[in-house]
């Protein structure tokens, strides 16, 4: 399905990406597993990310699904900002899978207003005129950049199912005739 490959590509960069980052700035990072704290925000993903959480909920055990179903009517989910996915461990349930958004956040980044921005966890309350000092330029991810990749991605991938939805509806309309 295209979109997909080009999907898993990307994420495969920033990956790398932030390893070098973590690599080279872990002494400051607090990111980890059972944090969860960037789990208690509103989140949006795109289609082709909700493709790859679909398809690995479909790996995951019939409990387990059931918990995150008994969670999308919980008044916490419902009406707080606690992410769907977030396990009481505070460990993500899609984790192979959790859309590009939550793999950037933590470290530094650059917004589309060019601030630079980080998890106020991070870099042990650092003057912000410290912070920028101390990373090299080559390490803030610019976000602008990384959304308007993965819209194009997104696109791909939309138009693609758009397609197959299409090619669908009319077979079946030629089978009817
Ligand atoms: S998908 Fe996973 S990593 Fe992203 S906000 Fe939800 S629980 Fe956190």
């Amino acid at each position: 399905m295209p979109g997909r490959a080009e999907y898993q590509a990307l994420l495969a960069k920033v990956e790398s990406f932030t390893d070098r980052v973590k690599e080279g700035q872990g002494q400051w990072l607090k990111c980890g597993s059972g944090c969860g704290s960037c789990c208690h925000l509103r989140r949006t993903a795109w289609a082709v990310e909700l493709d790859a959480i679909r398809q690995l909920l479909n790996t995951l055990p019939k409990v387990q699904r059931d918990t995150i179903k008994a969670r999308l009517s919980s008044p916490e989910v419902v009406n707080g900002d606690r992410c769907v996915f977030l396990d009481n461990d505070a460990r993500c349930a899609v984790y192979g899978a959790r859309p590009l958004i939550c793999r950037t956040h933590g470290p530094a980044v650059r917004l589309p207003n060019a601030d630079v921005v980080w998890c106020e966890l991070n870099f042990d309350g650092m003057e912000p005129s410290v912070v920028m000092e101390t990373i090299s330029g080559d390490s803030i991810l610019d976000i602008e950049l990384l959304n308007r990749t993965l819209g194009l991605i997104n696109e791909r991938f939309i138009s693609v199912r758009s397609l197959v939805a299409r090619d669908t509806l009319d077979s079946t309309l030629t089978d009817d005739v």
